[in-house]
């Protein structure tokens, strides 16, 4: 085994006095939670300012890598080895070996930069990363050192042991989820809603999400597809609560009683009006959607207006002025797109109408809404008692 633990780097923020824990201690939860599903007991432990997480005798490098890949919060992550100190002619030998293993055959520049955790240790750093240095260009006679641009650092802590690390991985960024609050993710099918969740969800806040379907006019493998793409999500975001809701008895109603050009909105605004229950029964402090301005009918600044109107919680839209190929990158990189570009029909598609408006009139709207007095607030009821929840690890 070539590496014993992993130094994890995070930056962001004025994290200062009291936050500073509140940060360290989610970030410390979550990337447990990430491990926990890599076979091997790893103890993540956090030791003057910095999060140690150390492997077991035998572990999977590259799935515990993609775990920590995922974690949000950490900004860099540097694969450790770590050596008894035996007095520093033999960890400057340690550090050769780490360097033939890690860097074989290495030609470029570089400084050591050493570090004394351990203050009691005699040698002052600049003196250790000097023997070190030494040792280094003897081993690799092309080396040569540059202490202010060099192409390879070698950073040496002198802890209990002697910890020796040269390369970042580059981390996910953003802030532990759990240092933000929670919102309600309205998750379609689609390509959107999840990097929306993702984007969120990268700001600390946890996720929970709500899933309209409308059997069986929806099938089974729509659904799956969105529970797929919840899981992608918690890849991130750690687990996701999904609500299923039955839509189809309030989209049918809505098409027997209103104009047809108006359904998507009125729909529309019946999801944000669930989605809010579930969302306040749960206490999220908000709504998340994957609307761009512009993108359909439904996403123009005045369909925008009419379903926010309904809404008492914040409505957040983290790709609102993101054109569509920017959203695919992301798309592409949290791994949702494949996913996301199945051909399965979704529930709004189904009922929309050949020119729904773009520019409904909020007066127009609520007349219609008073069309369905009769029945909608039982059908909200049901949908709402019926749903399915399902916990997403
Ligand atoms: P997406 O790619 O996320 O499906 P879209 O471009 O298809 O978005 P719309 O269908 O207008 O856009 O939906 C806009 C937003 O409304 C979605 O991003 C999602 O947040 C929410 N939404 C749409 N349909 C559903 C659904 N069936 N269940 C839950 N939320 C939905
Ligand atoms: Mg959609």
């Amino acid at each position: 085994m070539l590496f014993h633990a992993f130094l994890i780097k995070y930056a962001e923020i004025a994290i200062k006095g009291k936050n500073r824990y509140l940060f360290e201690d989610a970030l410390v939860k979550q990337i447990r939670q990430a491990l926990s599903r890599v076979e091997g007991e790893f103890a993540v432990q956090k030791e003057q300012g910095r999060i140690y997480v150390f492997c077991p005798e035998s572990y999977d490098y590259e799935e515990t890598l993609d775990a920590l890949r995922h974690v949000f919060g950490i900004v860099g992550i540097c694969p450790v080895r770590i050596f008894e100190d035996r007095g520093l002619e033999e960890t400057a030998r340690d550090v050769v070996g780490y360097m033939e293993s890690c860097h074989p055959d290495f030609s470029g520049t570089f400084k050591v930069y050493t570090r004394r955790a351990r203050k009691t240790y005699p040698v002052p750093s600049m003196e250790v990363s000097a023997q070190i240095g030494g040792h280094i260009l003897e081993a690799f006679p092309r080396a040569r050192v540059d202490v202010h641009e060099p192409e390879l650092t070698i950073s040496v802590e002198i802890r209990e042991k002697i910890y020796v690390y040269s390369q970042t991985i580059r981390g996910a960024g953003g802030m532990p989820v759990g240092t933000n609050g929670k919102a309600t993710l309205l998750l379609s099918g689609g390509i959107d809603s999840p990097v929306a969740g993702y984007m969120i969800a990268k700001r600390g806040v946890q996720i929970e999400a709500v899933y309209f379907h409308a059997p069986p006019y929806t099938s089974e493998r729509a659904k799956q597809k969105v529970v797929d793409l919840a899981r992608l999500v918690a890849r991130y975001s750690g687990p996701i609560r999904l609500y299923v809701v039955n839509f189809t008895d309030i989209q049918l109603y809505i098409y027997d009683q209103c104009p047809h050009d108006e359904l998507t909105i009125l729909m529309r605004r019946y999801m944000m009006r669930i989605a809010e229950y579930f969302a306040k029964k749960d206490k999220s402090l908000g709504l998340i959607t994957g609307e761009s301005i512009g993108q359909v009918a439904s996403q123009t600044m005045h369909s925008l207006a009419a379903t926010d109107e309904v809404c008492t919680l914040p409505v957040y839209r983290p790709v609102i002025g993101f054109d569509k190929q920017e959203i695919v990158e992301i798309a592409r990189q949290i791994q949702t797109f494949d996913t996301s570009i199945q051909p399965y029909e979704d529930c709004c598609t189904i009922f929309v109408a050949k020119h729904p408006v773009t520019k409904p009139n909020l007066k127009v709207i609520r007349r219609s809404e008073g069309k369905l007095s009769e029945k909608i607030e039982e059908l909200v009821k049901t949908a709402q008692e019926t749903a399915e929840v399902l916990e997403i690890e």
